[in-house]
């Protein structure tokens, strides 16, 4: 996400090594070990900056760490120094003989780790060779840099003030450098084919994170109409920030519920400063997808805590593990199915792997330690499915009693609703549940068939459209009159047009990202919603494509900030 504009600094990785051979392997092992010492001093510096906060980043830099202790990886450097290499030679030959056997690889979790060694390896020549980075005093104010791949210390080395953006010609959504840059807030543009070969130094670079497109050379005209974006969107925040701490109110006096969908320990801090009422879903498979391999108990339970620990009161509601799809997991690798999005996932896969569900549960309740703690399921698609889940939580609960663990104050189960066949069980399922949020991303691709990752069919079918927006009024009609709390947690919530329409709908509790907090406040602050409701009450038999027209001028002719 985000935007950034500056000049392109393009990352150089290489190191001129000037001595191979050396004739005193005892100097040269000196040299080694202080410089290795050196070296670890840096990252625990780098651990401690007070910037980054506390959060999955500082385990990926601990699993950094404890990677340059490896034994084996040391020991195979000393031998080549016993055998007359230089400290450096023996370095780079070590990474170029792992390389060598492991650039066949295609296993995503595998080239991840060559990148990590190869950044590791980078950082111990420089040392070893007295060579610092390019400094980043002679840089420009602005930097967008440029590299084939990246580890994570080695985006730290920069200077985070001055690093607008990051363009990979490599790089995968989950790797470790980009849960850095989001972070730090840098928006980065990864798998840009031969980008290191198409440009100049210092030349200018616009980074647009959210539409995903890079402009290089661009006009001044260009350049003028981005900064003014640019201009525009801090004066919005300015603006967000002022109505901060006001209610989310309507301007017909109706509260709306507005919490924060989070993934990352980076999140957190977001309760605070959008004062949101919680946090309306948890998507426990992010920090998974940040381990090596899979958590135990101990580590979940850690995590867990730690989150609810800094919600202070506000109720978290915690997803079960959503995995498959396009969420895997880098030591998971049996999920490999033609069909992914109506595949073996989510619930079905934890449901099926009993153990990996407890082993959840168990983390969950022991986090709680005597707090209220909410629980949700993903892709429920029927009532039986629920009642699964829910006696499997049932047992873990009565576990805990049995070992005279504390348990938690209260325990509240909800579900999910992104598959439509649940919509229709809503009668059985409102008498079990304690909550519900809808999965409008899911329930959208579900109920037009249009997965919601294709890029040809992005555009064609509208959450807008009245059959989806008719859906979504029976839900809310069905759950408000069993009296059980209904919220959606998808993206459209996000957006204030449509988040317009669900409360119009009938939504009284919508959960978000972090960003669109000011400009969903500031739309229902000068939203009535009785007008609303009237006027959605009459279009819902539309056949139109979308009523995103017919919304949009509501919006404009009532005042609406949208
Ligand atoms: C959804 O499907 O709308 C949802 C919130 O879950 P996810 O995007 O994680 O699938
Ligand atoms: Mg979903």
């Amino acid at each position: 996400g985000g935007l950034g504009i500056g000049q392109e600094v393009l990352h150089h990785s290489q190191i001129h090594l000037s001595k191979l051979i050396d004739e005193d392997p005892e100097i040269e092992l000196v040299h080694f070990n202080t410089t290795l010492g050196l070296m670890h001093r840096s990252l625990d510096v780098m651990m401690k900056s007070s910037e980054l906060g506390d959060g999955e980043h500082l385990e990926i830099l601990e699993t950094y760490r404890m990677f340059a202790e490896d034994r084996g990886w040391i020991t195979k450097i000393t031998e080549h120094i016993h055998g007359g290499l230089t400290a450096e030679a023996s370095v780079k030959k070590v990474y170029d003989d792992t390389w060598v056997r492991m650039s066949q690889i295609t296993d995503p979790y595998l080239k991840e780790r060559l990148h990590d060694m190869r950044d590791i390896t980078d950082r111990l020549l420089q040392h070893l060779v007295g060579e610092t980075r390019s400094s980043t005093t002679e840089q420009p104010d602005n930097i967008i840099v440029i590299a084939r791949s990246m580890g994570p210390a080695e985006l730290l080395d920069y200077d985070r003030h001055k690093v607008q953006g990051l363009i990979l010609e490599e790089g995968t959504p989950t790797m470790h450098v980009a849960i850095i840059a989001r972070a730090l807030n840098i928006p980065v543009i990864a798998q840009i084919k031969d980008i290191t070969e198409k440009i100049d130094s210092l030349d200018n670079i616009i980074v647009d994170g959210e539409s995903g497109n890079i402009f290089i050379r661009p006009s001044e005209e260009l350049l003028g109409s981005f900064s003014t974006k640019l201009k525009e969107r801090e004066q919005r925040q300015a603006e967000y920030e002022a109505i901060k701490d006001k209610p989310s109110v309507t301007k017909d006096g109706i509260k709306i519920g507005l919490h924060l969908n989070a993934g990352l320990l980076h999140d957190l801090p977001l309760l605070k400063e959008t004062s949101a009422d919680g946090i309306g879903l948890y998507r426990t498979e992010i920090p998974f997808m940040s381990y090596p391999e899979m958590p135990d108990v101990n580590i979940q339970s850690n995590l867990y805590k730690k989150i609810i620990d800094e919600a202070e009161n506000k109720p978290v509601i915690f997803r079960t593990l959503d995995i498959g799809a396009d969420k895997m997991l880098p030591y998971c690798k049996d999920l490999v199915e033609d069909n992914p999005a109506i595949g073996w996932r989510s619930i079905r896969i934890t449901l099926d792997r009993k153990g990996v569900l407890r082993s959840q549960f168990r983390a969950l309740i022991r986090a709680a330690q005597g707090r209220e703690l909410y629980i949700m399921f993903p892709m429920i698609s029927e009532v039986a499915e629920f009642d699964a889940a829910k006696e499997t939580l049932l047992i873990e609960l009565q576990r805990e009693k049995d070992r005279n663990g504390i348990i938690p104050k209260k325990l509240h189960v909800g579900t999910m609703l992104e598959v439509p066949a649940l919509a229709f069980q809503l009668p059985a399922l409102l008498k079990r549940v304690d909550f519900i949020s809808v999965g409008s991303n899911d329930l959208m691709q579900f109920l037009f068939a249009s997965d919601r990752g294709n890029q040809r069919l992005a555009m064609r079918y509208d959450e807008l459209s009245p059959s989806f927006l008719r859906l979504l009024k029976n839900i809310a009609l069905e759950c408000s009159n069993a009296g059980v709390s209904c919220s959606l947690c998808g993206e459209m919530a996000g957006n204030p047009l449509k988040a317009m329409a669900l409360i119009g709908l009938g939504f009284r509790n919508l959960s978000i990202r972090g960003h669109n907090f000011g400009q969903i406040k500031m739309m229902l602050q000068s939203l009535d919603v009785k007008e609303l409701e009237l006027y959605l009450d009459t279009q819902l038999d539309s056949i139109e494509h979308s009523l995103r027209p017919r919304l949009h001028s509501f919006a404009i002719d009532h005042g609406i900030v949208i």
